[in-house]
């Protein structure tokens, strides 16, 4: 197993990539920490998680709380015993209707890219004291280049992690602690979508992707399960686009 002995958070992990990463980290043989606001939802995946064999425990957070984020690192170190691993996957969609609105844009920059340095700050500590550790931050193409149906605010918060996670690439690399990013491109939509949930929208951001199709929460979770397993050992400061081609085009 990939991930065997291994201590694992995964925000977002109650739904969508985030649940497809916990769930397959915890069949990797990962003990996983579900962190999410959604609580119900976080406990189901908790329980699907234990029927298949596996360990998973769902802890609330909201990732924009400083405080909840020592309280689940420090949840993962007295039921687990360390912390090994990190995926910054909690997020929001940038599909507001309205392009230029301020209050989209500090809640994207608050949750999409503060939440990703909060967990980032938090957990260095306790990765270092494990000798090194992985951390995975989901950005996405619009952390790479710009699109017709998308907040300025979603990209620059996801620009924000693409660049976030070279920096602590650089500064922790002493600690062996790796850092990279991963950018998903067209999926199912998120819960938050709108505008790009449409399907006329999603029929032309397709006619972009040269493999034609929408890409699985899977295919995203083995990308982030490979930057995270120590098969990435010589990996950092990486930038991994999961999206069938698209800003290749
Ligand atoms: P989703 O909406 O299904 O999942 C997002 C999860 O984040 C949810 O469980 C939600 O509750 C959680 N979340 C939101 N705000 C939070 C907060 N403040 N604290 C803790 N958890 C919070 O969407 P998804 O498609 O699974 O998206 C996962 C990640 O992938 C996001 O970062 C998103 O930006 C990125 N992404 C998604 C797509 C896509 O098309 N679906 C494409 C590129 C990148």
């Amino acid at each position: 197993m990939r991930l065997e002995n291994k201590v694992a958070i995964v925000t977002g992990g109650a739904s969508g990539l985030g649940e497809a990463t916990a769930k397959l980290f915890a069949a990797e043989g990962a003990k996983v920490i579900i962190a999410d606001v959604l609580e119900q939802e976080g406990r189901e995946i908790e329980a699907e998680i234990s029927e298949t064999g596996g360990i998973g425990l769902f802890v609330r957070l909201d990732v924009t709380d400083e405080n909840q984020w020592e309280e689940v690192v420090a949840t993962a170190v007295s039921r687990f015993g360390k912390l090994d691993a990190l995926v910054n996957n909690a997020g929001i969609s940038g599909s507001d209707p309205d392009m230029t609105n301020t209050v989209a844009w500090d809640r994207l920059m608050e949750i999409n890219a503060k939440g990703v340095f909060l967990g980032v700050k938090t957990a260095i500590p306790e990765l270092r004291k494990g000798g090194g550790g992985a951390i995975v931050n989901i950005s996405s193409i619009s952390g790479v280049i710009g699109q017709e149906y998308v907040h300025m605010g979603y990209s620059a918060s996801k620009g924000a992690v693409r660049l976030l996670t070279k920096s602590a690439a650089v500064q922790y690399a002493g600690d062996g602690i790796r850092v990279n990013s991963v950018h998903p491109g067209v999926m199912d939509p998120m819960r938050t979508s709108k505008i790009t949930a449409t399907s006329r929208v999603r029929d032309q951001m397709l006619d972009s992707v040269p493999l034609g199709r929408v890409g699985t929460r899977l295919e995203v979770a083995n990308a982030v399960l490979f930057l995270a397993s120590d098969e990435a050992s010589y990996i950092t400061g990486a930038e991994l686009m999961v999206d069938g081609g698209f800003t290749a085009n």
